[in-house]
């Protein structure tokens, strides 16, 4: 057994889109991280096609956005089609969102995971095994000891383990192992199960002709969802040259029925002929519902599917693992620095947890309405949607626990604007950075102790009018319609908390301090 001597900052289990993400911004802020993923290379094929506008801010500031050129498109359009086939719904979805880009993104995910790949693979603080399994875990005191052992493919889709181990030793494990993770088990975490389960059968196409795509396209507009209960089923564009569909399995059909090629073009039949595009993959899923109790036990975390799974209605499984990866790293990174107390970790199962029950309990609505095999509930539900009684999008939602300050803003997400700063120009996170960000109406005078909290957590301040010219009227009318002087934007995104009057900043900061900073008399 080979033993690596150094301890790592981190150990990620998983090199899946979550671990990737949660890797690449652990590494950004300078830590030593061992990734641990069983397969030799990456999947190869997408799971996600959709992220959201809160998204693409987390991966801008990784500068992988950019990188994925004709793979990443914006959604435009959201449409459903009811029992007839004919438009029950339209969302227009081509508006700018908070976040400062529009609501949702059609992607490619095998470009996304190579992009972040190339870069880890020459980042110096990064170790990857590839090709090794995580197979047990001790948790010491101070840190943990993983042992990993070798794999070895054996064709598509079958691994072995080869009995070569190696331990690996961590101050913290994330497992981002995915949906049966075996970090999780190994921790003795349980899972809560909210019941739903249904097989659904995916079919990704490939377009060589950029031509037929488009036509293609023009006709299905981006994302369609037809609630047919004689078959629910939907498709979306994957970027420009990809598309999918999706089809809920009927009771009494098995996965095995829909496992030749064959079976699957007569599903595609209505719009594509075999000779149009190629048929890259198709597999069928159980679609379910589950959620980790806990998303900390000492020194090991969780992240993505291996902390929660849900069915892709509203395309935000992925979304919510990155949204783990965002809230879990900036902790992270203020315990490893000294910063902060680990006790900090434990606002992560607060804040992750009630935040992803929502969203999958959202998601099972969406499910129920559009995915409805009763033709009655099925012809109500057009009639309403028709005379305009469609239940509006509800809101992701916010953090209602965790790192806040209390007041009516805290918890929300932040929003992000056009700014000139520093003689820079742009999105306010590509002039700043990461960090936490002080948003301010007037120029805030801050005292010794305001200015060491500054220094402690980097908090960039953007006074609006002051040093930061609105470039678009975005920020300074988020603070006006709020009615506050000022906002404090976690590095998340999430907003720590704000003040309705300038005077009352530090009040602000000192609660900031006294949440993420052990008392000075403990
Ligand atoms: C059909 C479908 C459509 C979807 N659409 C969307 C969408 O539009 N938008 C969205 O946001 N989400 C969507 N999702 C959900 C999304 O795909 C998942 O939430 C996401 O892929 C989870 O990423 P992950 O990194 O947490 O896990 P995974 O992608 O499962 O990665 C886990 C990794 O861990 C590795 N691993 C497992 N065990 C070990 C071990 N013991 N040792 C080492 N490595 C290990 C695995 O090999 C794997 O590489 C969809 C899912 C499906 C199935």
């Amino acid at each position: 057994m080979r033993f690596d001597e150094a301890t790592y900052d981190v150990l990620v289990a998983g090199y899946g889109p979550v671990g990737q993400i949660l890797t690449s911004l652990l590494a950004r802020d300078g830590h030593r991280i061992a990734v641990a993923e069983r397969w030799p290379d990456l999947y190869p094929r997408p799971r996600a096609a959709h992220f959201d506008h809160e998204i693409h801010r987390t991966l801008d500031r990784l500068g992988v956005t950019a990188a994925l050129g004709d793979d990443v498109v914006e959604m435009r359009s959201y449409d459903w089609r009811g029992a007839d086939g004919e438009l029950i719904l339209e969302i227009k979805a081509d508006t700018l969102a908070a976040s400062g880009h529009v609501i949702g993104h059609l992607f490619y995910q095998p470009t996304l995971e190579r992009t972040l790949h190339a870069r880890l693979r020459e980042a110096e603080q990064v170790d990857l095994f590839q090709g090794w399994e995580l197979v047990a875990l001790e948790q010491e005191p101070d840190y943990v000891t993983a042992t990993l052992e070798r794999t070895r493919q054996l064709g598509e889709g079958r691994l072995e383990r080869t009995g070569e181990q190696r331990v690996v030793r961590a101050r913290y494990v994330v497992g981002a192992d995915g949906a049966n993770s075996r970090v999780r088990t190994l921790a003795g975490i349980g899972e809560d199960d909210l019941g739903f389960a249904v097989h659904w059968l995916v079919a990704d196409v490939g377009f060589d002709d950029p031509a037929t795509a488009e036509r293609l396209f023009a006709k299905l507009g981006d994302s369609t969802q037809w609630c047919d209960p004689r078959r629910p089923h939907m498709s979306a564009r994957v970027g420009k040259h990809h598309r999918r569909w999706e089809f809920m399995l009927l009771p009494g059909e098995r996965p095995e029925d829909f496992a030749d090629a064959d079976a699957v073009w007569r599903m595609l039949a209505p719009w594509l002929e075999p000779g149009e595009a190629r048929l890259e993959r198709h597999v069928v899923y159980q679609f379910s519902s589950r959620l980790a109790e806990t998303m900390r036990e000492r020194r090991i975390l969780l992240a993505g599917d291996a902390a929660h799974v849900m069915p892709p209605f509203i395309g935000q499984g992925l979304c919510s693992g990155i949204r783990d990866a965002a809230n879990l790293s900036w902790k992270l990174d203020l315990v490893l620095k000294g910063t902060s107390p680990d006790t900090i970790l434990d606002s992560i199962t607060e804040e992750r947890y009630g935040q992803n029950r929502r969203t999958i309990e959202v998601s099972l609505r969406m499910g129920q309405v559009s995915c409805t095999l009763d033709p009655e509930a099925a012809a109500e539900r057009d009639r309403a949607f028709r005379s305009g009684q469609a239940p509006p999008p509800e809101p992701m939602p916010g953090l209602s626990g965790g790192i806040r300050h209390d007041d009516p803003l805290a918890g929300s997400l932040g929003v992000q604007g056009l700014i000139e700063h520093d003689g820079r120009q742009g999105l306010a996170d590509s002039v700043l950075g990461n960090g936490f960000c002080l948003i301010t109406r007037a120029e805030p005078h801050l005292s010794t102790t305001d200015r060491e909290t500054v220094a402690a957590f980097g908090i960039r301040t953007l006074a609006l009018g002051h040093s930061t010219v609105d470039l678009d009227g975005r920020l300074t009318g988020w603070l006006v319609e709020s009615g506050v002087d000022a906002v404090l934007v976690r590095p998340d995104f999430y907003v720590f908390g704000s003040v309705r009057r300038i005077e009352d900043l530090s009040a602000l900061l000192a609660d900031l301090r006294q949440q993420l900073v052990v008392s000075e008399d403990s």
